[in-house]
């Protein structure tokens, strides 16, 4: 069979078919050696001289996720925010550069403060709004867009198409944060942008015990290799068993993204007229600002990622000074069973948490909002779940 014509289910399956050459071990070894052999002639014949730069043990994972992405090159990241901020630091002091005002918050918080003092120009703007996009970009100043869709924690959807013109038309890239998509239901780069990054800790690895991270480029060009440097020269590097376990848990990415993604559906769906529930944030529900957009850049679902504002409860009792919705939310997420109290997202367990006690001050989480993370149990049981704890949290 002509492995360019595999569909990206069985190329995840088997970690592109790759069997070590040595042992024909289907699986691969782990390397964990930090530096390699020199030539008798002082050559690098190998082209690998130390592994903070080139790791073998990086291969795999790395060629996969390209494939899986459309993208010439990969690279693994020691975590999601090494692989975010190495696409900032490859870009210069003085450029300008545009991210959502809602995002995800440790990367927010890391713009606003470390990157801005090391000399970028960081303007956030409404980046679901192509408008807003158009008005604030500079052309020929504004270097780098960054996308996140759908965003942390409200899910709001941004047209990646749309935005990836307007970044071209001023000179600027374009690059996502496609963590809650994943390449299963988004491939940003088929749709124009030029990097895609992921918290690899996330869904590509899937079972909440590894944190990594990984950028993907649509041209081996300039921008790329200075990315590559900076990962090399900040140590930003994966560990060998991290990365071992990534590419493993990728074999399933298919499954479970799939799972969690109709689970979220339903559980959106049920908890969307509920009596104490006063909003459903979920793109897949056809009265989402986004549905139309997502509907249209997202295939086979729309993510395992949705968040629910919960009314306040006539006896809810006022928990460290938190009232209405907020102490019925925090409530809510005091009585569940199932779910598991913890932030992340994307492994096979299902969580939840209070958005707004995690990011604190200047959050645009909603005060009565509760994160849920879809993972891959029965999507009756979390309904289940939900509904006795939001019973209880106002009994
Ligand atoms: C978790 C996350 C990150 C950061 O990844 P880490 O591996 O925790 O550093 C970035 N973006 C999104 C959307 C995330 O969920």
């Amino acid at each position: 069979m002509d492995p360019n014509q595999l569909h990206p289910e069985s190329i995840a399956a088997q970690a592109l078919g790759w069997v070590d050459e040595k042992t024909r071990a289907i699986t691969p070894p782990i390397h964990l050696s930090s530096t390699f052999l020199r030539d008798p002639d002082n050559q690098y014949r190998s082209g690998r001289v130390y592994a903070r730069a080139d790791n073998p043990a990086f291969d795999q994972a790395e060629a996969l996720l390209a494939r899986l992405e459309q993208g010439s090159h990969a690279l693994l990241f020691a975590s999601g925010m090494a692989a975010a901020t190495a696409a900032f630091l490859a870009l210069s002091p003085g450029d300008h550069v545009l991210a959502p005002k809602v995002m995800y918050w440790s990367l927010r918080n890391w713009l606003m403060n470390f990157a801005t003092h090391w000399g970028l120009q960081v303007e956030l703007v409404e980046m679901s709004d192509p408008a807003a996009v158009q008005a604030a970009i500079r052309p020929g100043k504004t270097k780098l867009v960054w996308v996140e869709t759908p965003a942390n924690p409200l899910w709001t959807v941004t047209d990646i198409a749309a935005t990836a013109a307007i970044a071209r038309a001023a000179g600027a890239r374009l690059a996502v944060d496609s963590t809650v998509a994943s390449p299963v239901l988004t491939q940003p780069l088929a749709l124009g942008a030029d990097l895609v990054m992921h918290a690899a800790t996330k869904y590509l690895g899937g079972h909440s015990d590894l944190i990594a991270g990984a950028l993907v480029s649509r041209a081996n060009d300039d921008y790329w290799q200075r990315i590559r440097a900076v990962r090399a020269q900040v140590g930003a590097t994966l560990g060998s068993f991290e990365a071992w376990l990534l590419l493993r848990g990728m074999r399933t990415l298919f499954l479970r993204v799939r799972q969690a993604s109709a689970s979220a559906q339903r559980i959106a769906e049920h908890f969307a007229k509920h009596r104490h529930v006063e909003a459903v944030l979920y793109p897949g529900l056809s009265d989402a600002a986004g549905h139309a957009v997502a509907a249209r850049q997202m295939q086979g679902g729309f993510g395992g990622m949705l968040s629910l504002r919960v009314k306040a409860g006539a006896h809810t009792t006022a928990q460290a000074g938190a009232q209405g919705g907020e102490a019925a939310a925090i409530a809510t997420a005091a009585h569940v069973e199932l779910w598991k109290r913890a932030t992340s997202l994307g492994g096979t367990e299902s969580l939840i948490e209070h958005r707004a006690s995690v990011e604190g001050a200047g959050t645009p989480a909603p005060a009565d909002l509760l994160r849920l993370s879809v993972g891959i149990e029965d999507a009756g049981d979390l309904i289940a779940d939900l509904e006795q704890a939001l019973a209880r949290a106002r009994a």
